[in-house]
């Protein structure tokens, strides 16, 4: 079946069995390729490769089998042409920044993005006199008075974490273009599963393959994904020489990822939305943020541009930072830790870890306050994590 046929299959179908390439072994899983070369049967040949007169396998920092079909399948899920696979999230975001700006240039990045991502532009790119403003997520006018002659790009992730502020991707895209910069979308909380920020007029996807990709938290890795002319011009030339490559073995855990990314999604985002209703009845409770509820004031944009609201919850504690720690100490099942995206459900607590580096003015700006726990939920039985989070909740 020729690629282009899969964009007229649902999501779930195009996880299980878009981007396969099947050996003549005939094997009915995807084979793996962990080679780093590649032999010609001749001189000329080789010559031709090495050319570009013929197309090919040269050297696995440029082209895999295995990268390449979880790259076919993740481009289709996305609605994309081409995606390209990364060492991680971040060389993702790296390998862009690298492909697209130039001394001299200016970005616009959300506020509430990936700590990392912040430093990123922040430190990294403004070494190279790149220079970038942070501004709120859901404030449209802050967009725009930011945009300048010389910006290229918008960066943001929707929604946020950890507080899940929505932005409305259609009216950014149409704000960069009207000043010929580009949208880039972060989708690592969402993925293809629930939303498609491309057909919303985004240009570029970033991916973290960590999180729900993987979801199981076994291997690193990340994807660029869009329109084919302009990873293929601008961004691919980039990985190739700086070798920002994805190893066969992760593609190969990323790409049967993939095959059950929808079905996880759906139990992550019913099992988030059962913790949230249940949280909201707490009396230790003060607040709960998830876009799934109706209390939250972007749950209608979040509905348009979704097809599930995801799977991390936040809430605050009532007693700050004391008592949010007791919640976190008193459970016995949920792991302490700061990742998300697996099957197993996590508790942080973000003003001393993954905020922690925020000055106290950064983190009163982003909303995270000492009383804040977040969620990451899994896909263990629902009573069980209630029980989990109730040892503590129910003790102040
Ligand atoms: C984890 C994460 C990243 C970075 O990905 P790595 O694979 O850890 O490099 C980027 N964006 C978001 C939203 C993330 O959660």
């Amino acid at each position: 079946m020729f690629d282009n046929d899969w964009q007229n299959y649902s999501v779930e179908t195009q996880g299980v069995r878009a981007g396969q390439h099947r050996t003549p072994e005939n094997e009915h899983s995807d084979a793996i390729f962990p080679t780093s070369s590649y032999v010609f049967s001749s001189a000329q040949e080789a010559y031709e490769r090495f050319s570009g007169k013929t197309a090919g396998n040269i050297y696995s920092r440029f082209t895999n089998p295995t990268v390449s079909a979880f790259e076919k399948r993740l481009a289709v899920m996305e609605g994309a042409e081409r995606a390209m696979a990364t060492s991680s999230g971040m060389a993702a975001i790296n390998v862009i920044c690298l492909g697209l700006l130039k001394a001299g240039d200016h970005v616009i990045c959300s506020r509430s993005v990936f700590g990392n991502t912040a430093l990123m532009f922040k430190n990294i790119m403004q070494k190279f006199a790149i220079e970038t403003s942070f501004v709120d997520l859901d404030d449209l006018n802050a967009w725009r008075s930011a945009v300048k002659a010389n910006t290229r790009f918008f960066f943001l992730e929707t929604p946020s974490n950890p507080l899940g502020t929505v932005a409305d991707i259609k009216l950014l895209a149409d704000l960069a273009h009207e000043n010929e910069a580009l949208l880039i979308v972060d989708n690592v909380y969402c993925t293809p599963a629930l939303q498609k920020p491309l057909s919303l007029g985004a240009d570029l996807v970033v991916h973290s393959a960590t999180k729900y990709i993987d979801g199981q938290g076994r291997c690193v890795g990340g994807a660029v994904v869009g329109d084919h002319a302009l990873i293929e011009e601008k961004i691919y030339p980039i990985l190739r020489t700086a070798g920002h490559t994805m190893s066969p073995f992760n593609a190969w855990v990323f790409h049967k990822g993939l095959e059950t990314l929808s079905l996880r999604m759906e139990k992550h985002c019913s099992n988030a939305l059962a913790i949230a209703h249940w949280l909201e009845q707490q009396p230790a409770v003060e607040k709960v943020y998830y876009t799934g509820l109706k209390s939250h004031p972007q749950h209608e944009l979040a509905r348009q541009q979704q097809t599930g609201f995801g799977g991390i919850v936040s809430f605050e504690v009532k007693g700050g930072k004391e008592n949010a720690w007791k919640v976190i100490d008193e459970t016995k099942m949920i792991s302490i830790t700061a990742n998300l995206g697996d099957v197993k459900s996590m508790i942080t607590h973000p003003s001393t870890t993954t905020h922690g580096r925020l000055t106290e003015e950064e983190r009163a700006k982003a909303g995270i306050t000492d009383s804040l726990v977040r969620l990451g939920v899994g896909l263990e039985n629902i009573e069980d994590i209630k029980t989990d989070l109730n040892r503590g909740l129910a003790s102040l």
